[in-house]
Protein backbone atom coordinates (compact mmCIF):
# COMPACT_ATOMS: atom_id res chain seq x y z
CA UNK A 1 0.00 0.00 0.00
CA UNK A 2 1.08 3.37 -0.86
CA UNK A 3 -0.36 6.46 -0.24
CA UNK A 4 -3.33 4.91 1.22
CA UNK A 5 -3.91 3.18 -2.21
CA UNK A 6 -3.98 -0.46 -3.06
CA UNK A 7 -1.10 -1.91 -5.04
CA UNK A 8 -2.78 -3.25 -8.78
CA UNK A 9 -0.46 -5.69 -10.83
CA UNK A 10 -0.79 -5.76 -14.67
CA UNK A 11 0.31 -8.85 -16.77
CA UNK A 12 1.19 -8.65 -19.96
CA UNK A 13 4.67 -10.26 -21.98
CA UNK A 14 7.88 -9.45 -21.59
CA UNK A 15 9.82 -8.23 -24.55
CA UNK A 16 13.00 -6.21 -23.23
CA UNK A 17 14.43 -7.23 -19.98
CA UNK A 18 15.43 -5.52 -16.96
CA UNK A 19 13.41 -3.73 -14.10
CA UNK A 20 12.28 -0.13 -13.26
CA UNK A 21 10.44 2.10 -10.80
CA UNK A 22 9.40 5.28 -12.02
CA UNK A 23 5.88 7.53 -13.28
CA UNK A 24 3.75 6.17 -15.33
CA UNK A 25 3.22 8.54 -18.41
CA UNK A 26 0.21 7.42 -20.37
CA UNK A 27 -0.19 8.31 -23.92
CA UNK A 28 -3.10 7.86 -26.06
CA UNK A 29 -4.00 8.35 -29.73
CA UNK A 30 -6.12 11.40 -30.13
CA UNK A 31 -8.73 12.29 -33.02
CA UNK A 32 -11.22 10.18 -33.96
CA UNK A 33 -11.25 7.60 -36.81
CA UNK A 34 -12.78 9.08 -40.01
CA UNK A 35 -11.00 7.61 -42.91
CA UNK A 36 -13.99 5.34 -43.93
CA UNK A 37 -16.69 8.55 -43.74
CA UNK A 38 -17.44 9.36 -47.35
CA UNK A 39 -19.89 11.87 -47.22
CA UNK A 40 -19.87 14.37 -43.58
CA UNK A 41 -23.01 15.94 -42.13
CA UNK A 42 -20.79 17.77 -39.67
CA UNK A 43 -18.38 19.73 -42.17
CA UNK A 44 -18.45 22.53 -38.97
CA UNK A 45 -17.41 19.68 -36.49
CA UNK A 46 -14.58 18.48 -39.18
CA UNK A 47 -13.53 22.10 -39.67
CA UNK A 48 -12.53 22.38 -36.09
CA UNK A 49 -11.01 18.95 -36.18
CA UNK A 50 -8.86 20.69 -38.79
CA UNK A 51 -7.74 23.62 -36.98
CA UNK A 52 -7.06 21.32 -34.10
CA UNK A 53 -4.79 18.97 -36.25
CA UNK A 54 -2.95 21.69 -37.97
CA UNK A 55 -2.38 23.96 -34.43
CA UNK A 56 -1.04 20.20 -33.07
CA UNK A 57 1.26 19.46 -36.43
CA UNK A 58 2.56 22.75 -36.32
CA UNK A 59 4.10 22.38 -32.47
CA UNK A 60 4.89 19.37 -33.59
CA UNK A 61 7.19 20.55 -36.52
CA UNK A 62 8.77 23.01 -33.93
CA UNK A 63 9.83 20.71 -31.59
CA UNK A 64 11.15 18.14 -34.77
CA UNK A 65 13.54 21.51 -35.64
CA UNK A 66 14.59 22.02 -32.11
CA UNK A 67 15.43 18.46 -31.81
CA UNK A 68 17.10 18.57 -35.48
CA UNK A 69 19.10 21.31 -34.82
CA UNK A 70 20.75 20.58 -31.43
CA UNK A 71 21.07 16.89 -33.23
CA UNK A 72 21.66 17.43 -36.81
CA UNK A 73 22.37 21.26 -37.60
CA UNK A 74 20.60 23.78 -39.57
CA UNK A 75 20.87 22.38 -42.54
CA UNK A 76 18.65 19.48 -41.91
CA UNK A 77 16.20 21.50 -39.64
CA UNK A 78 15.36 23.86 -41.89
CA UNK A 79 12.99 21.42 -43.86
CA UNK A 80 10.84 21.54 -40.46
CA UNK A 81 10.83 25.26 -41.28
CA UNK A 82 9.30 24.64 -44.69
CA UNK A 83 7.16 22.50 -43.87
CA UNK A 84 5.96 24.85 -41.56
CA UNK A 85 5.22 27.22 -43.69
CA UNK A 86 3.20 25.30 -46.23
CA UNK A 87 0.78 24.44 -43.21
CA UNK A 88 0.09 28.02 -42.97
CA UNK A 89 -0.18 28.32 -47.17
CA UNK A 90 -3.26 29.92 -47.71
CA UNK A 91 -4.32 28.11 -50.99
CA UNK A 92 -3.92 25.24 -49.79
CA UNK A 93 -5.86 25.68 -46.40
CA UNK A 94 -8.50 27.31 -48.73
CA UNK A 95 -9.02 24.25 -51.04
CA UNK A 96 -9.14 21.97 -47.85
CA UNK A 97 -11.63 23.94 -46.63
CA UNK A 98 -13.52 23.88 -50.11
CA UNK A 99 -13.40 19.89 -49.70
CA UNK A 100 -15.09 20.02 -46.40
CA UNK A 101 -17.81 22.80 -46.55
CA UNK A 102 -18.74 22.17 -50.85
CA UNK A 103 -17.67 18.34 -51.36
CA UNK A 104 -18.57 17.17 -47.72
CA UNK A 105 -15.54 15.66 -47.00
CA UNK A 106 -14.18 14.98 -44.16
CA UNK A 107 -11.58 16.40 -42.87
CA UNK A 108 -9.28 13.84 -43.41
CA UNK A 109 -9.94 13.14 -46.88
CA UNK A 110 -10.06 16.47 -48.12
CA UNK A 111 -6.48 17.40 -46.63
CA UNK A 112 -5.08 14.02 -48.57
CA UNK A 113 -6.73 15.00 -51.48
CA UNK A 114 -5.65 18.79 -51.03
CA UNK A 115 -2.48 17.53 -50.79
CA UNK A 116 -2.23 15.12 -53.85
CA UNK A 117 -4.01 17.27 -56.29
CA UNK A 118 -0.94 20.70 -54.66
CA UNK A 119 1.82 17.59 -55.28
CA UNK A 120 0.95 16.82 -58.66
CA UNK A 121 0.63 20.66 -59.69
CA UNK A 122 4.36 20.86 -58.33
CA UNK A 123 5.49 17.92 -60.46
CA UNK A 124 4.45 19.15 -63.40
CA UNK A 125 6.74 22.75 -63.00
CA UNK A 126 9.63 23.50 -64.73
CA UNK A 127 11.75 24.19 -61.92
CA UNK A 128 13.75 20.84 -60.65
CA UNK A 129 13.59 22.45 -57.15
CA UNK A 130 9.71 22.86 -57.25
CA UNK A 131 9.07 19.45 -58.54
CA UNK A 132 11.05 18.21 -55.89
CA UNK A 133 8.70 19.94 -53.23
CA UNK A 134 6.19 17.73 -54.00
CA UNK A 135 7.30 15.23 -51.69
CA UNK A 136 7.26 17.92 -48.96
CA UNK A 137 3.66 18.70 -49.42
CA UNK A 138 2.49 15.11 -49.10
CA UNK A 139 4.85 14.50 -46.17
CA UNK A 140 2.57 17.69 -44.85
CA UNK A 141 -0.52 16.57 -45.84
CA UNK A 142 0.04 12.58 -45.08
CA UNK A 143 0.97 14.33 -41.49
CA UNK A 144 -2.10 16.26 -40.89
CA UNK A 145 -3.92 13.20 -41.87
CA UNK A 146 -2.40 10.86 -40.34
CA UNK A 147 -3.01 13.53 -36.29
CA UNK A 148 -6.80 13.29 -38.18
CA UNK A 149 -7.19 9.38 -38.25
CA UNK A 150 -5.39 9.40 -34.53
CA UNK A 151 -1.84 8.23 -35.41
CA UNK A 152 0.68 9.36 -33.32
CA UNK A 153 1.08 11.00 -30.61
CA UNK A 154 3.64 13.76 -28.71
CA UNK A 155 6.40 11.99 -27.99
CA UNK A 156 7.76 15.09 -25.29
CA UNK A 157 8.28 13.95 -21.61
CA UNK A 158 8.92 16.32 -19.60
CA UNK A 159 10.62 13.89 -16.70
CA UNK A 160 12.24 10.74 -17.17
CA UNK A 161 8.77 8.45 -17.38
CA UNK A 162 7.67 5.03 -17.79
CA UNK A 163 5.62 5.59 -20.93
CA UNK A 164 2.44 3.59 -21.27
CA UNK A 165 0.32 3.63 -24.63
CA UNK A 166 -2.54 1.60 -26.70
CA UNK A 167 0.48 0.91 -29.15
CA UNK A 168 3.61 2.80 -30.51
CA UNK A 169 4.92 2.39 -33.93
CA UNK A 170 8.46 2.59 -34.73
CA UNK A 171 8.71 6.28 -35.90
CA UNK A 172 7.20 7.07 -32.39
CA UNK A 173 9.31 4.66 -30.16
CA UNK A 174 12.57 6.45 -31.98
CA UNK A 175 10.86 10.22 -31.53
CA UNK A 176 11.24 9.66 -27.06
CA UNK A 177 14.13 10.64 -25.91
CA UNK A 178 16.25 8.05 -24.63
CA UNK A 179 17.63 9.55 -21.50
CA UNK A 180 13.77 10.29 -20.42
CA UNK A 181 12.24 6.97 -20.77
CA UNK A 182 12.50 4.48 -17.96
CA UNK A 183 10.67 1.78 -19.74
CA UNK A 184 7.49 0.75 -22.33
CA UNK A 185 4.07 -0.56 -21.93
CA UNK A 186 2.07 -1.04 -24.45
CA UNK A 187 -1.51 -2.42 -24.68
CA UNK A 188 -1.00 -3.83 -28.46
CA UNK A 189 2.03 -5.51 -29.86
CA UNK A 190 4.39 -8.61 -29.48
CA UNK A 191 7.66 -9.52 -28.50
CA UNK A 192 8.49 -9.36 -32.20
CA UNK A 193 7.12 -6.33 -32.93
CA UNK A 194 9.56 -3.46 -34.18
CA UNK A 195 8.59 -1.16 -31.26
CA UNK A 196 9.61 -4.03 -28.84
CA UNK A 197 13.23 -4.97 -30.94
CA UNK A 198 13.82 -1.14 -30.75
CA UNK A 199 13.46 -1.49 -27.02
CA UNK A 200 16.15 -4.05 -26.79
CA UNK A 201 18.40 -2.48 -29.03
CA UNK A 202 17.80 0.81 -26.96
CA UNK A 203 17.92 -1.20 -23.42
CA UNK A 204 15.14 -0.08 -21.92
CA UNK A 205 12.73 -2.53 -20.22
CA UNK A 206 9.86 -3.28 -21.84
CA UNK A 207 6.18 -5.27 -21.78
CA UNK A 208 3.73 -5.29 -24.62
CA UNK A 209 0.26 -7.01 -24.59
CA UNK A 210 -0.59 -5.76 -21.24
CA UNK A 211 -4.11 -5.90 -20.04
CA UNK A 212 -6.21 -3.35 -17.69
CA UNK A 213 -4.33 -0.18 -18.60
CA UNK A 214 -6.34 2.69 -17.04
CA UNK A 215 -5.96 6.51 -17.75
CA UNK A 216 -6.98 6.92 -13.85
CA UNK A 217 -3.12 5.64 -13.72
CA UNK A 218 -1.68 8.68 -15.87
CA UNK A 219 1.32 10.04 -13.01
CA UNK A 220 1.32 6.79 -10.68
CA UNK A 221 4.15 5.31 -9.43
CA UNK A 222 4.67 2.20 -10.86
CA UNK A 223 7.16 -0.59 -11.24
CA UNK A 224 7.60 -2.65 -14.38
CA UNK A 225 8.77 -5.86 -14.75
CA UNK A 226 10.66 -6.74 -18.39
CA UNK A 227 11.60 -9.77 -17.44
CA UNK A 228 8.40 -11.31 -16.47
CA UNK A 229 6.24 -8.94 -18.54
CA UNK A 230 4.39 -7.60 -15.14
CA UNK A 231 3.46 -3.91 -14.62
CA UNK A 232 2.76 -2.96 -10.56
CA UNK A 233 0.76 0.02 -9.97
CA UNK A 234 1.48 1.63 -6.40
CA UNK A 235 3.78 -0.78 -5.68
CA UNK A 236 4.35 -2.09 -2.30
CA UNK A 237 7.52 -2.48 -0.33
CA UNK A 238 7.86 -5.67 -0.69
CA UNK A 239 7.56 -5.43 -4.22
CA UNK A 240 10.09 -2.55 -4.58
CA UNK A 241 12.49 -4.47 -2.63
CA UNK A 242 12.35 -7.07 -5.26
CA UNK A 243 13.66 -4.27 -7.73
CA UNK A 244 16.31 -3.50 -5.20
CA UNK A 245 17.32 -7.35 -5.32
CA UNK A 246 17.22 -7.16 -9.24
CA UNK A 247 19.47 -4.45 -9.37
CA UNK A 248 21.83 -6.34 -7.48
CA UNK A 249 21.53 -9.24 -9.13
CA UNK A 250 21.96 -7.08 -12.27
CA UNK A 251 25.46 -5.87 -10.80
CA UNK A 252 26.75 -9.08 -10.08
CA UNK A 253 26.05 -10.87 -13.77
CA UNK A 254 27.61 -7.54 -15.38
CA UNK A 255 30.22 -8.41 -13.52
CA UNK A 256 30.47 -12.03 -14.73
CA UNK A 257 29.89 -11.46 -18.18
CA UNK A 258 32.76 -9.10 -18.09
CA UNK A 259 35.07 -12.13 -18.31
CA UNK A 260 33.28 -12.96 -21.95
CA UNK A 261 35.16 -9.05 -22.65
CA UNK A 262 37.21 -9.57 -25.40
CA UNK A 263 37.11 -13.40 -25.67
CA UNK A 264 36.19 -14.50 -29.72
CA UNK A 265 34.22 -18.06 -29.92
CA UNK A 266 35.23 -20.85 -32.22
CA UNK A 267 32.41 -23.68 -33.38
CA UNK A 268 33.01 -27.38 -33.12
CA UNK A 269 35.47 -27.25 -36.49
CA UNK A 270 37.15 -24.39 -35.14
CA UNK A 271 35.22 -21.97 -37.22
CA UNK A 272 34.42 -18.15 -35.36
CA UNK A 273 31.51 -17.65 -34.43
CA UNK A 274 31.21 -13.77 -34.32
CA UNK A 275 28.30 -11.86 -32.06
CA UNK A 276 27.83 -8.69 -33.47
CA UNK A 277 25.36 -5.66 -32.83
CA UNK A 278 21.56 -5.29 -34.05
CA UNK A 279 21.85 -1.20 -34.47
CA UNK A 280 18.75 1.12 -35.85
CA UNK A 281 21.02 4.33 -35.57
CA UNK A 282 24.34 5.74 -35.22
CA UNK A 283 23.88 6.39 -31.79
CA UNK A 284 23.17 2.84 -31.41
CA UNK A 285 26.96 1.95 -32.64
CA UNK A 286 29.01 3.36 -29.85
CA UNK A 287 26.32 0.71 -27.85
CA UNK A 288 27.81 -2.00 -29.90
CA UNK A 289 31.51 -0.52 -29.41
CA UNK A 290 30.79 -0.24 -25.82
CA UNK A 291 29.41 -4.37 -25.63
CA UNK A 292 32.66 -5.24 -27.13
CA UNK A 293 30.50 -5.86 -30.31
CA UNK A 294 32.43 -8.04 -33.28
CA UNK A 295 31.12 -5.95 -35.85
CA UNK A 296 27.23 -4.76 -36.60
CA UNK A 297 25.32 -7.68 -38.49
CA UNK A 298 22.40 -5.78 -38.96
CA UNK A 299 21.96 -2.03 -39.32
CA UNK A 300 18.43 -1.40 -39.86
CA UNK A 301 18.89 1.52 -42.37
CA UNK A 302 15.21 2.23 -42.68
CA UNK A 303 15.92 3.97 -38.98
CA UNK A 304 17.78 6.56 -40.75
CA UNK A 305 14.66 7.53 -42.92
CA UNK A 306 12.45 8.32 -40.38
CA UNK A 307 11.89 11.56 -38.43
CA UNK A 308 12.58 13.61 -41.78
CA UNK A 309 10.52 14.23 -44.39
CA UNK A 310 12.46 13.23 -47.59
CA UNK A 311 14.55 10.60 -47.84
CA UNK A 312 18.88 11.44 -47.09
CA UNK A 313 20.91 11.99 -49.89
CA UNK A 314 23.66 9.70 -50.79
CA UNK A 315 25.95 12.30 -48.74
CA UNK A 316 23.81 12.20 -45.79
CA UNK A 317 23.74 8.50 -46.02
CA UNK A 318 27.42 7.97 -47.07
CA UNK A 319 28.28 10.01 -43.60
CA UNK A 320 26.17 7.90 -41.59
CA UNK A 321 27.67 4.13 -42.88
CA UNK A 322 31.27 5.74 -43.10
CA UNK A 323 30.92 6.58 -39.13
CA UNK A 324 29.56 4.24 -38.08
CA UNK A 325 31.95 1.80 -39.74
CA UNK A 326 34.97 4.19 -38.93
CA UNK A 327 33.96 3.00 -35.20
CA UNK A 328 33.93 -0.19 -35.53
CA UNK A 329 37.71 -0.34 -36.20
CA UNK A 330 37.94 -2.52 -38.88
CA UNK A 331 35.08 -4.61 -38.43
CA UNK A 332 32.19 -5.42 -40.75
CA UNK A 333 29.48 -3.35 -40.83
CA UNK A 334 26.50 -5.31 -42.62
CA UNK A 335 23.91 -2.01 -43.38
CA UNK A 336 20.22 -3.08 -44.45
CA UNK A 337 19.02 -1.55 -47.21
CA UNK A 338 15.94 0.07 -46.69
CA UNK A 339 12.92 -1.99 -45.14
CA UNK A 340 10.15 0.14 -45.08
CA UNK A 341 6.15 -1.26 -45.13
CA UNK A 342 4.44 -3.39 -42.97
CA UNK A 343 4.40 -1.46 -39.39
CA UNK A 344 7.20 0.96 -40.45
CA UNK A 345 5.43 3.40 -42.12
CA UNK A 346 6.95 6.04 -43.44
CA UNK A 347 4.37 9.36 -45.09
CA UNK A 348 6.90 10.39 -47.69
CA UNK A 349 7.85 7.01 -48.90
CA UNK A 350 4.07 4.66 -48.34
CA UNK A 351 2.34 7.52 -47.92
CA UNK A 352 0.35 6.98 -51.21
CA UNK A 353 0.46 2.74 -51.09
CA UNK A 354 -3.18 1.27 -50.03
CA UNK A 355 -3.05 -1.84 -49.02
CA UNK A 356 -5.06 -5.08 -47.26
CA UNK A 357 -2.41 -6.79 -45.88
CA UNK A 358 1.10 -4.35 -45.75
CA UNK A 359 2.96 -7.15 -44.15
CA UNK A 360 2.62 -8.97 -47.12
CA UNK A 361 2.21 -5.80 -49.80
CA UNK A 362 4.91 -3.75 -51.04
CA UNK A 363 7.46 -3.56 -48.45
CA UNK A 364 11.13 -3.90 -48.42
CA UNK A 365 12.98 -4.90 -51.22
CA UNK A 366 9.49 -4.58 -53.43
CA UNK A 367 9.46 -0.97 -52.37
CA UNK A 368 12.97 -0.64 -53.53
CA UNK A 369 12.74 -2.27 -57.02
CA UNK A 370 9.65 0.10 -57.47
CA UNK A 371 11.51 3.42 -56.55
CA UNK A 372 14.99 1.90 -57.59
CA UNK A 373 16.46 5.31 -56.94
CA UNK A 374 16.18 4.28 -53.61
CA UNK A 375 18.22 1.32 -53.91
CA UNK A 376 20.87 3.08 -56.46
CA UNK A 377 21.36 6.03 -54.02
CA UNK A 378 22.10 3.37 -50.66
CA UNK A 379 24.33 1.75 -53.35
CA UNK A 380 26.14 4.20 -54.13
CA UNK A 381 26.84 5.52 -50.93
CA UNK A 382 27.90 2.07 -49.93
CA UNK A 383 30.23 1.51 -52.11
CA UNK A 384 32.29 4.77 -51.27
CA UNK A 385 32.29 3.84 -47.78
CA UNK A 386 33.62 0.32 -48.92
CA UNK A 387 36.60 2.25 -50.79
CA UNK A 388 37.92 2.72 -47.09
CA UNK A 389 36.16 0.27 -44.71
CA UNK A 390 34.43 -2.78 -44.21
CA UNK A 391 30.79 -2.35 -45.27
CA UNK A 392 28.37 -4.92 -46.79
CA UNK A 393 25.35 -4.60 -48.24
CA UNK A 394 22.03 -7.22 -47.04
CA UNK A 395 18.87 -7.23 -49.02
CA UNK A 396 15.45 -8.06 -46.88
CA UNK A 397 12.48 -9.65 -47.96
CA UNK A 398 13.72 -11.67 -50.73
CA UNK A 399 11.72 -14.33 -52.14
CA UNK A 400 12.97 -15.15 -55.83
CA UNK A 401 16.07 -15.25 -57.75
CA UNK A 402 15.05 -12.73 -59.84
CA UNK A 403 14.45 -10.23 -57.01
CA UNK A 404 18.67 -10.93 -56.09
CA UNK A 405 19.14 -10.85 -60.05
CA UNK A 406 17.60 -7.36 -60.43
CA UNK A 407 19.03 -5.95 -57.03
CA UNK A 408 22.44 -6.63 -58.42
CA UNK A 409 21.69 -4.94 -61.86
CA UNK A 410 21.20 -1.56 -59.56
CA UNK A 411 24.38 -2.54 -57.64
CA UNK A 412 26.09 -2.75 -60.29
CA UNK A 413 24.71 0.74 -61.80
CA UNK A 414 25.64 1.99 -58.71
CA UNK A 415 29.19 1.02 -58.89
CA UNK A 416 29.99 1.71 -62.98
CA UNK A 417 28.73 5.11 -62.34
CA UNK A 418 30.72 5.79 -59.33
CA UNK A 419 34.34 4.43 -61.50
CA UNK A 420 32.67 6.52 -64.64
CA UNK A 421 33.00 10.05 -62.01
CA UNK A 422 36.32 8.74 -60.88
CA UNK A 423 35.25 7.59 -57.66
CA UNK A 424 37.14 4.88 -55.71
CA UNK A 425 34.96 1.93 -54.80
CA UNK A 426 35.63 -1.08 -53.00
CA UNK A 427 34.99 -4.69 -53.11
CA UNK A 428 31.39 -4.92 -51.27
CA UNK A 429 29.74 -7.92 -50.56
CA UNK A 430 25.97 -7.87 -51.02
CA UNK A 431 24.23 -10.89 -49.35
CA UNK A 432 20.41 -11.01 -48.72
CA UNK A 433 18.05 -11.85 -45.84
CA UNK A 434 16.30 -15.07 -45.33
CA UNK A 435 13.09 -14.05 -43.53
CA UNK A 436 10.57 -16.02 -46.05
CA UNK A 437 9.70 -19.31 -46.87
CA UNK A 438 10.46 -18.94 -50.50
CA UNK A 439 14.15 -17.50 -49.78
CA UNK A 440 14.70 -20.82 -47.05
CA UNK A 441 13.57 -23.34 -49.90
CA UNK A 442 15.32 -22.13 -52.53
CA UNK A 443 18.35 -21.06 -50.28
CA UNK A 444 20.02 -23.94 -52.74
CA UNK A 445 19.80 -21.61 -55.61
CA UNK A 446 19.81 -18.49 -53.86
CA UNK A 447 23.59 -19.03 -52.33
CA UNK A 448 25.44 -19.04 -55.61
CA UNK A 449 24.36 -15.63 -56.08
CA UNK A 450 25.23 -13.62 -53.02
CA UNK A 451 27.96 -13.04 -50.63
CA UNK A 452 26.21 -14.29 -47.83
CA UNK A 453 22.49 -15.29 -46.06
CA UNK A 454 21.55 -13.50 -42.36
CA UNK A 455 18.50 -15.08 -41.22
CA UNK A 456 15.81 -13.11 -40.45
CA UNK A 457 13.24 -15.17 -37.80
CA UNK A 458 11.38 -12.52 -37.19
CA UNK A 459 10.03 -12.54 -40.27
CA UNK A 460 10.97 -16.23 -40.86
CA UNK A 461 8.72 -17.25 -38.35
CA UNK A 462 5.53 -14.69 -39.06
CA UNK A 463 5.71 -15.87 -42.64
CA UNK A 464 5.83 -19.46 -41.76
CA UNK A 465 3.32 -19.62 -39.05
CA UNK A 466 1.23 -16.97 -40.94
CA UNK A 467 1.24 -15.67 -38.36
CA UNK A 468 1.62 -11.82 -37.31
CA UNK A 469 4.81 -10.54 -35.60
CA UNK A 470 2.53 -7.74 -34.07
CA UNK A 471 -0.13 -10.17 -32.65
CA UNK A 472 -0.04 -11.48 -29.22
CA UNK A 473 -2.64 -13.76 -29.53
CA UNK A 474 -0.78 -15.85 -32.11
CA UNK A 475 2.71 -15.80 -30.38
CA UNK A 476 2.05 -19.18 -28.91
CA UNK A 477 2.61 -20.75 -32.31
CA UNK A 478 6.25 -19.89 -32.38
CA UNK A 479 7.04 -20.70 -28.80
CA UNK A 480 8.80 -23.33 -28.73
CA UNK A 481 10.46 -23.00 -32.05
CA UNK A 482 8.08 -25.40 -34.30
CA UNK A 483 9.77 -27.76 -36.23
CA UNK A 484 8.62 -25.78 -39.89
CA UNK A 485 10.95 -23.01 -38.75
CA UNK A 486 13.92 -25.38 -37.78
CA UNK A 487 13.59 -27.26 -40.90
CA UNK A 488 13.83 -24.08 -42.80
CA UNK A 489 16.82 -22.60 -40.74
CA UNK A 490 18.35 -26.06 -41.46
CA UNK A 491 17.95 -26.03 -44.98
CA UNK A 492 19.55 -22.81 -45.24
CA UNK A 493 22.45 -23.43 -43.40
CA UNK A 494 22.82 -26.58 -45.64
CA UNK A 495 22.57 -24.32 -48.83
CA UNK A 496 25.30 -22.14 -47.42
CA UNK A 497 27.56 -24.92 -46.70
CA UNK A 498 27.63 -26.33 -49.79
CA UNK A 499 28.49 -23.18 -51.22
CA UNK A 500 31.36 -21.86 -49.60
CA UNK A 501 28.82 -18.93 -47.83
CA UNK A 502 28.30 -17.65 -44.07
CA UNK A 503 25.32 -17.74 -42.30
CA UNK A 504 24.52 -15.46 -40.11
CA UNK A 505 21.02 -15.61 -37.81
CA UNK A 506 20.27 -11.51 -37.02
CA UNK A 507 16.81 -12.24 -35.69
CA UNK A 508 15.70 -12.03 -32.00
CA UNK A 509 16.13 -16.08 -31.83
CA UNK A 510 19.56 -15.60 -32.14
CA UNK A 511 19.69 -14.01 -29.00
CA UNK A 512 17.53 -16.96 -27.01
CA UNK A 513 19.65 -18.54 -24.86
CA UNK A 514 18.04 -21.86 -25.20
CA UNK A 515 18.25 -21.95 -28.88
CA UNK A 516 21.83 -20.95 -28.89
CA UNK A 517 23.08 -24.19 -29.03
CA UNK A 518 20.79 -25.72 -32.07
CA UNK A 519 21.70 -22.74 -34.31
CA UNK A 520 25.77 -23.29 -33.59
CA UNK A 521 25.38 -26.70 -34.34
CA UNK A 522 23.84 -26.16 -37.85
CA UNK A 523 26.75 -24.26 -38.74
CA UNK A 524 25.58 -21.12 -38.08
CA UNK A 525 29.18 -18.58 -37.38
CA UNK A 526 27.50 -15.43 -36.71
CA UNK A 527 24.62 -13.86 -34.36
CA UNK A 528 23.51 -10.37 -34.28
CA UNK A 529 21.80 -9.42 -31.12
CA UNK A 530 21.13 -6.12 -29.37
CA UNK A 531 24.04 -4.70 -27.92
CA UNK A 532 22.83 -5.32 -24.22
CA UNK A 533 22.62 -9.07 -24.96
CA UNK A 534 26.20 -9.46 -26.26
CA UNK A 535 28.45 -10.81 -23.85
CA UNK A 536 25.33 -12.96 -22.10
CA UNK A 537 25.19 -14.69 -26.28
CA UNK A 538 29.34 -15.36 -26.39
CA UNK A 539 29.12 -16.71 -22.64
CA UNK A 540 26.29 -19.03 -24.01
CA UNK A 541 28.13 -19.92 -27.07
CA UNK A 542 31.41 -20.55 -25.01
CA UNK A 543 29.69 -22.65 -23.05
CA UNK A 544 27.80 -24.96 -25.88
CA UNK A 545 31.10 -25.44 -27.72
CA UNK A 546 32.42 -26.22 -24.83
CA UNK A 547 30.33 -29.46 -24.56
CA UNK A 548 31.51 -30.59 -27.89
CA UNK A 549 35.55 -30.06 -27.10
C1 LIG B 1 13.86 -10.31 -39.00
O1 LIG B 1 12.84 -10.31 -39.68
O2 LIG B 1 14.20 -11.26 -38.27
C2 LIG B 1 14.75 -9.14 -39.01
C3 LIG B 1 15.93 -9.17 -38.43
O3 LIG B 1 14.30 -8.01 -39.60
P1 LIG B 1 13.20 -7.03 -38.95
O4 LIG B 1 12.94 -7.50 -37.54
O5 LIG B 1 13.74 -5.67 -39.00
O6 LIG B 1 12.02 -7.24 -39.84
MG1 LIG C 1 12.56 -8.80 -41.19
Amino acid sequence: MRGGRTMKVLSGRGASDGIVMGKLKIIRRGGSQTSDVRTVMDTEGELCKLDEALADVAAEFDRLYENALARLGEQEAAIFEIHKMMLEDEDFLDEIKKLIGGSRMSAEQAVRRAGEDLAEKFREMDSEYMRARASDILAVSGRIAEVLRGEGRKTVLEEPSIVAADDLTPAETIEFDRDMVLGFVTEGGSEMSHTAILSRMMGIPAVVSVGGLSDEYDGREVMLDGTNGVLYIDPTYEIAKIYRESLKRKHEEEQRLELMRGLRCVNRYGERVYVTANVGEPDDVDEAVANDAEGVGLFRSEFIFMRRSSPPTEEEQYVIYRDAARKLGGAECVVRTLDVGADKRISYLTGNIREANPAMGIRAVRLCLRMPELLLTQFRALYRVSAEYNVSAMIPMICLPSEVEKVREIAREARESLLREGVTVGDMRIGIMIETPSAAILSDILAGMVDFFSIGTNDLIQYTLAADRENPDVAYLADPLPESVRRLISMTCTSARREGIPVCVCGELGAKIEEISFLVELGVTKLSVAPSKILRVREKIHESVAIYQ
